[in-house]
């Protein structure tokens, strides 16, 4: 079997290391997978790289970390920093339109990752940082109102998008690890590739359809006035039918340890908790009438995922990192 040279999978990195070994210094000429397989050859060979994006398609330009194919799951590794980016604005802005859609749902999510890592730092005191958010907050204001603009290929627009994503890279920096970019929707979508091993639609278009499914989520948690906590009906058989990982399994258990505490803290601060979290919420509908003027896909069955598997895959996310998001409470929180 050949090597598929459109994937950052571990084969074409190594090639790329074996290409590179009289080189100085590597140029990832290209887009998310260009960028990935460059930024992980040169990490693993001790040389630098030099980023010159093709597309804003993704926030990884600026990111330290690599996204990798193995046997069919894609896993982020730590890599490095390029030395330099250099852009072209002609060029970005005549990348299939596919690609800059794609970077815009991909930045756009940030308010339900906000929401999440503010969750988990409210119920458990893990770290939160708002700086990544408060870098992008004035950006982001101009975008949604001038987001049509991008499928007419705005220099401007497009610049601008790929400013926020860039920065949004940064922020992954800032924060020390995905926290402020990546996360229940993110679960999901990763989760989803690795049930259906569906590569053939762009990371954007996956998270567009995971940020609608944590946005209502999150909403109809929020609206919760007096909430209860219900011992959760999953099990450990559930995980193992949906997921070929047994770290899932050790996830689900850790997790439901911390329980006890989470219910205390619900009870308690329910509503201070909801209050903090609503402030930087963009509405679900709100996201779904961007994402249907700009045609980009943002239901399970726009891209041809089954959803009935898509809903078990939701139910389950949770036990694919030890993230504390709205996936945690999604099946044992209810109005008292
Ligand atoms: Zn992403």
């Amino acid at each position: 079997m050949g090597t598929n040279l459109s994937l950052a999978s571990l084969e074409t990195i190594n090639l790329v290391r074996n290409k590179a070994k009289d080189s100085d210094l590597i140029v990832a000429f290209g887009s998310g997978t260009v960028n990935d397989i460059c930024k992980y050859a040169s990490y693993l060979e001790k040389k630098d790289y030099i980023s010159f994006p093709t597309a804003a398609s993704m926030n990884g330009y600026t990111s330290a970390n690599a996204s990798i194919l193995v046997n069919g799951y894609k896993k982020s590794f730590k890599a490095h920093l390029p030395r330099a980016i250099y852009i072209d604005i002609d060029i970005l802005t005549n990348a299939p339109l596919r690609l800059t859609l794609s970077g815009f749902a991909d930045f756009i999510c940030r308010s339900t990752v906000q929401a999440d890592w503010l969750l988990s730092h409210l119920l458990l005191g893990t770290e939160y940082n708002e700086l990544p958010f408060t870098l992008v907050r004035d950006l982001e204001q101009i975008l949604p109102r001038e987001y049509t603009a991008l499928t007419k290929r705005s220099r401007k627009v497009v610049l601008l998008l790929m400013e926020v994503l860039l920065i949004s890279g940064l922020g992954m920096v800032i924060s020390k690890g995905s926290y402020s970019a990546s996360q229940g929707e993110h679960m999901i979508a990763h989760a989803m590739e690795m049930v259906t091993r569906d590569h053939s639609s762009l990371h954007g278009e996956k998270i567009a359809v995971t940020t609608i499914t944590m946005a209502n989520l999150q909403e109809k948690t929020l609206s919760i006035q007096n909430p209860i906590i219900n011992p959760t009906t999953l099990d450990v058989k559930h995980i193992t039918q949906c997921f070929d990982n047994i770290e899932f399994v050790r996830t689900f258990e850790q997790k439901q340890i911390m329980q006890q505490k989470i219910q205390e803290i619900i009870c308690k601060e329910w509503t201070n908790i909801s209050n903090l979290i609503k402030q930087n919420l963009l509405p679900a509908k709100y996201l779904q009438k961007i994402f249907e003027d700009l045609s980009i896909p943002h239901l399970p069955e726009h891209l041809s995922w089954n959803k009935e598997q898509y809903r078990k895959v939701v139910d389950l996310a949770f036990t694919t990192r030890d993230r504390f998001t709205f996936l945690d409470l999604a099946n044992c929180i209810e109005e008292s």
